[in-house]
């Protein structure tokens, strides 16, 4: 096997024990492996080893992994930064957003993808409320989700967070039990909605994350090694 169809073995058995430690069901955690930075091969790979959902931060490279690998069965998921300039081509190639923040972005890929199947999005949340930080805060989240649901060419899935980096287990647990918390709260809100993600959880946190309830989890450096 190669280092990264090892890696891929590995971070599978860690969530398959996460889960049975949680109480959770078998197969209620996606894999999204996070690519961004890595090369081609790294991501063939992966594919080779079983992997199909790939987590993309950056549009120009993106694209062209995704040109390069047409021929396989991808689905592509956009976790970065949105700038409004590039909502269009987004729109256009991945299945699923994770990072949408604000309205005016969330209109625009929806725009972008009239005649198409629905585009999967999340609502990044702001757990930690630090400044520098993407995502919407907790008390934003309700009237932004309202608006998207409206949306007919999106469907909202849930949310999405990146905590606070820290070791201290109990601030992560914390920080992802809000986002579990405000999903139910939304699920209750809008119950026709079909809101059934959590993608909160990384290479360092994974564990703490299927506790609190992930449904995806996005893991790049256990799975691909540092960052080029
Ligand atoms: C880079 C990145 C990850 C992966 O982080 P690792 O610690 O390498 O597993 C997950 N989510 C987002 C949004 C990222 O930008």
């Amino acid at each position: 096997m190669s280092n990264i169809a090892n890696n891929l073995h590995t971070i599978r058995q860690r969530i398959s024990t996460a889960q049975q430690v949680a109480g959770r069901e078998e197969n209620t955690v996606q894999l999204l492996a996070v690519s961004k930075n890595q090369p081609i091969e790294s991501l063939e790979e992966a594919y080779a080893a079983g992997q199909t959902l790939f987590g993309e931060n950056y549009l120009q490279e993106a694209l062209l992994k995704m040109s390069k690998l047409s021929h396989l069965n991808i689905s592509w998921h956009f976790i970065g930064p949105i700038q409004s300039n590039k909502t269009t081509t987004i729109a256009q190639h991945f299945s699923w957003v994770h990072s949408v923040d604000r309205l005016k972005i969330a209109q625009r890929l929806n725009n972008a993808r009239s005649g198409m199947d629905p585009l999967d999005v999340c609502i990044q949340v702001n757990v930690s409320e630090e400044p520098s930080k993407s995502g919407v805060l907790l008390d934003q989240l309700e009237p932004l989700a309202a608006e998207i649901l409206q949306l007919s060419n999106l469907t909202l899935r849930g949310l999405m967070a990146i905590p606070l980096a820290t070791s201290e287990i109990t601030v992560q647990q914390q920080q992802f039990h809000q986002l579990a918390q405000a999903l139910k709260h939304l699920q209750h809100t809008f119950p026709d909605a079909k809101l059934d993600t959590l993608s909160m959880g990384m290479s360092s946190d994974m564990e703490v994350a299927i506790k609190e309830g992930a449904t995806i989890v996005r893991i790049g450096t256990a799975l691909f090694g540092a960052r080029k």
